[in-house]
């Protein structure tokens, strides 16, 4: 028995990490082709008054406008303090789980990065006394209120700079942020948008080194523009992410429903 444990862990160990590659083309298989179409009509009917195409401040929007990045800002709306290591790991968490959707664009139809890096570039608290670190690696922002909440500079968001300019932003282009990561005590559930997400930071930080966070994936998806699913299900189609509750990571359906947002937006970045 022991021999027979030790070879299987000799078998895990020398496996080698898998490099996630994406499909080359567009290939959903043959069961997802009809829910797929459902879903791509079904947002193009409701979103934006029925001007999807109009709107232009997605999560491809933004990495494309940077060329491959995302710069993100923490609200930290809570009353704890923050270790420069508690805010190191924070920003691994959530590049790593950004990274998870992203890999399913590795490669895939065109697309144009290997590696979309998440950069923290500013901190938002009520009390610049919270954050227990004196290097200057992100930009502080003090007591700025919005939505009852602390928020990085408006100068500097892309929210409120849809033209990808930041005149006003000390730090300019590169201390810009896309998108914030709202962490609030006691939030129960998430939200997500082109500004960004939103989750509990009790459930962020219980969570932080889950393979999955699937709350905060969820919201992710919404960013890149995926809908929710509260009201019908597309045909044939079992548990996955974005139908809240069915699925804690992302599936092979969420994945091309991701893929298709590229597939119909990506004639708008020129390829
Ligand atoms: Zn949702």
């Amino acid at each position: 028995m022991c021999s027979a444990l030790l070879a299987i862990l000799t078998v895990l160990a020398l496996t080698p990490a898998r490099a996630h590659a994406a499909p080359a083309t567009w290939s959903p298989p043959a069961n997802l082709i009809t829910p797929l179409d459902q879903v791509w009509q079904h947002q193009e009917q409701t979103y934006n008054n029925g001007d999807l195409y109009g709107f232009r401040n997605y999560g491809w929007d933004q990495v494309m406008a940077n060329r491959g990045y995302v710069n993100y800002c923490v609200r930290w709306d809570s009353s704890a303090t923050v270790t420069a290591a508690q805010r190191d790991a924070i920003h691994a968490a959530l590049a790593r789980q950004h990274k998870k959707w992203t890999d399913e664009l590795t490669g895939h139809n065109a697309w144009p990065y290997a590696q979309v890096p998440v950069r923290v570039v500013g901190w938002a608290v009520r009390n610049r006394s919270q954050l227990q670190w004196t290097d200057t690696s992100v930009d502080i922002y003090v007591n700025d209120i919005r939505e009852n909440a602390p928020q990085c500079g408006v100068p500097c968001g892309r929210f409120f700079n849809q033209n990808g300019r930041y005149p006003n932003c000390p730090g300019g282009v590169a201390r810009h942020y896309d998108q914030s990561l709202w962490l609030t005590d006691g939030f129960g559930g998430g939200a997500g948008g082109d500004w960004g997400q939103r989750v509990g930071k009790e459930y962020f930080l219980n969570n932080i080194n889950a393979a999955d966070m699937h709350i905060l994936l969820h919201e992710i998806g919404h960013t890149w523009g995926l809908d929710d699913f509260y009201d019908w299900t597309p045909s044939g189609v079992g548990g996955f992410l974005m139908k809240a509750g069915s699925a804690a990571r992302i599936t092979e359906f969420d994945a091309w429903m991701f893929r298709d947002w590229w597939r119909h937006l990506k004639s708008r970045y020129g390829y």
